[in-house]
């Protein structure tokens, strides 16, 4: 079966959905991945793309502790933080917008979900680094960390993103996504969001006009 696919993408053939199903289900890891970088050659040739970023983590306080998470701590747990916002702006190089802007073009930002802090100190957050550094591109909070922005503001989904967006939000990171199979989901990480929470999550960023990526997480251990 895989031999008929293999010859279909390398004739540039149109995939069937039954040809896509085929190779999800296939664990030919080296054939999926020699088709899959064929299909990317002859799209894109020889180019790759990236960004260069940062990453701030302004709390690993986290009320969810799911039990994978080797990140998060509770309050007062030895190697718990909490970044103040000059903090976050000092990891981001002070005010050296030349430095900053030279070196990365993006700041990606996830945390916990702290239990104490207001919504208003993640607008804060977003609108120093935007004041600071007005080029940046954030890329910040995962439609889980977005829910509870929404749950402790009493605002609703889109009121929140819409006031994350006017505070300079350009995009949101696809943390949290995992796995949206219901019962798997129930197994790894029962106090998340459900994966049909996380989906309207994005959906309604996608309607305020903010981009957004899913990230799926694979080889969890019982
Ligand atoms: S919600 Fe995120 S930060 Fe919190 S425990 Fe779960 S994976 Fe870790």
């Amino acid at each position: 079966m895989l031999n008929r696919i293999k010859n279909r993408v390398l004739s540039g053939k149109r995939l069937t959905g039954k040809d896509a199903s085929t190779l999800f289900e296939s664990d030919d890891i080296f054939t999926l991945g020699s088709l899959g970088s064929h299909a990317a050659g002859r799209k894109n040739g020889r180019k790759a793309y990236f960004v260069r970023n940062r990453h701030i983590n302004p709390t690993n306080i986290c009320i969810n502790r799911c039990r994978f998470c080797a990140f998060s701590r509770s309050k007062g747990q030895e190697g718990a933080f909490e970044l103040t916002v000059d903090e976050i702006i000092r990891k981001l190089g002070g005010s050296d917008q030349e430095l900053t802007t030279s070196s990365f073009s993006e700041v990606h930002i996830v945390g916990g979900l702290h239990p104490e802090w207001p919504f208003e100190y993640y607008l804060e957050i977003i609108s120093a680094i935007k004041k600071h550094f007005p080029k940046l591109q954030i890329k910040a909070f995962t439609a889980v960390e977005v829910n509870h922005m929404a749950e402790i503001s009493g605002l609703g989904l889109k009121k929140t993103l819409v006031a994350l967006k006017k505070n300079g939000l350009s995009s949101m990171p696809g943390g949290g996504a995992e796995i949206f199979d219901p019962e798997i989901r129930k197994r790894l990480c029962p106090e998340k969001i459900s994966g049909r929470r996380w989906l309207k999550v994005m959906e309604t960023a996608h309607g305020t006009g903010i981009r957004t990526n899913a990230t799926m997480l694979y080889g969890h251990i019982e």
